[in-house]
C-alpha cells in the first residue's frame, strides 16, 4: 500500500506515510470507533477523475455523524486534497481510503476531536476479474438496531472480515449474508442484485449498505429501460435466479458463477448483469456522452 516515497494527507497536511503515526490511545483502535469511504480514481480521456467523489464524502460525513465523530471538514476541502494526493504520489488510477479516526480517549463516551487521513494505491478489482463462486455465510448481517449499518464504521468490518475469511476458507470468493429474517442481504463489501425473467432484484436497503456502485447501478437500469426491483430475497431465490453479480467500489461489476456449489445456466456475456459491467466502465472512463436519467 505504500513505500518511503509514499505521502498521505493527514489532518491538513501531505505526510510520508513511512513517517506518520496515530495515536495508540484512541477509540478507533481499542474499540472500531473510526468511519472511512472507498473510491476510485479513474485515468480517463478528459484527466483523472475520482468517480462520484462528491458522494462518496458525503456518505463520509454521514457515517460520523451517525456515531457521534466529530466531523469538521468539508467534501470540497477533501476533493481538492485527494486530487493533490494523486498527484503527489503520480497516481493517474487508484483506490482512495479516507480513514476519520479518534483522538486519545479510553472511554465509552463519543470523541471530542479526530483526525483524517487519506490514502490512495493502485488496486485492480478487489475481488479479481473472473466470474465468483459465493456461499451463504454462517456470520449474519450486523442487526440494524444494535448498529447503524448504514454507516461505514471501522468495527463494523470485524463482521465483514469474519464472513470473507469463513467463504475463503471454505474454498470459495464470497460471501453472502444472511438478515436476521434469514434472507439474503449482500456480500461482505459488496452489494448483490439478481437477475430473473429480464428484470433485476436486489435487496431494499433496511439491512443493507447504500452502496454507491449499488444506487449506480439503479441508474443505468433506468436508462436502458431495465426494471429494478427492491425486494427482500431468500437463498431459494438467489439460487433459482437466471444470473447474479455483485457492486462496489473497490470490485466494481462483478458476476457470480454460482452460489452454493449451484451454477447459474447463463452465459454471463448474456446476462443483463454483463451489460451494466460494460455500461459502467464506461461511465467510470468517461468513455461516453452520459447523462444519468433519473
Ligand atoms: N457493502 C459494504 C458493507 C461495503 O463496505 C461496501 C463498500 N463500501 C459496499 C457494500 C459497496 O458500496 P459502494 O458501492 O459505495 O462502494
Amino acid at each position: 500500500y505504500y513505500n518511503q516515497d509514499t505521502y498521505i494527507y493527514l489532518n491538513g497536511d501531505f505526510v510520508k506515510a513511512s513517517e506518520a503515526g496515530a495515536d495508540l490511545f484512541g477509540q478507533s483502535l481499542h474499540y472500531g470507533y473510526g468511519a472511512f469511504e472507498g473510491l476510485r480514481a479513474y485515468n480517463t480521456h478528459h484527466g483523472i477523475r475520482i468517480f462520484k467523489a462528491e458522494e462518496h464524502f458525503d456518505r463520509l460525513q454521514q457515517s460520523c455523524e451517525a456515531i457521534h465523530l466529530p466531523y469538521t471538514w468539508s467534501t470540497q476541502q477533501l476533493m481538492d486534497a485527494t486530487y493533490e494526493l494523486l498527484e503527489k504520489n503520480n497516481l493517474r488510477a487508484a483506490y482512495i481510503r479516507p480513514l476519520v479516526f479518534s483522538g486519545p480517549n479510553m472511554h465509552l463516551t463519543a470523541a471530542t476531536t479526530a483526525n483524517i487521513m487519506i490514502a490512495a494505491w493502485e488496486w485492480g478489482p478487489y475481488l479479481g476479474q473472473n466470474l465468483l463462486r459465493v456461499c451463504t455465510s454462517t456470520v449474519e448481517r450486523p442487526n440494524p438496531k444494535s448498529f447503524p449499518v448504514e454507516a461505514k464504521v471501522s468495527g463494523q468490518y470485524v463482521n465483514a472480515i469474519l464472513a470473507s475469511n469463513e467463504a475463503i476458507k471454505r474454498g470459495f470468493d464470497e460471501a453472502l449474508l444472511l438478515d436476521q429474517d434469514g434472507f439474503v442481504a449482500q456480500a461482505s463489501s459488496e452489494n448483490l442484485f439478481i437477475e430473473k425473467d429480464f428484470k433485476l432484484y436486489t435487496p431494499p436497503l433496511d439491512q443493507v449498505f447504500p452502496g454507491i456502485t449499488r444506487q449506480t447501478v439503479i441508474e443505468l437500469c433506468k436508462e436502458l429501460h431495465i426494471d429494478v426491483v427492491e425486494k427482500k430475497l431468500s437463498i431459494q431465490d438467489v439460487l433459482e435466479a437466471d444470473s447474479a453479480f455483485l457492486s462496489g467500489t473497490a470490485s466494481e461489476i462483478i458476476g457470480i458463477k454460482e452460489v452454493n456449489g449451484v451454477t447459474y445456466k447463463e452465459d454471463w456475456e448474456h446476462t443483463i448483469g454483463a451489460s451494466i459491467q460494460r455500461k459502467y466502465k464506461k461511465l467510470v472512463l468517461e468513455e461516453e456522452n452520459y447523462e444519468v436519467i433519473i
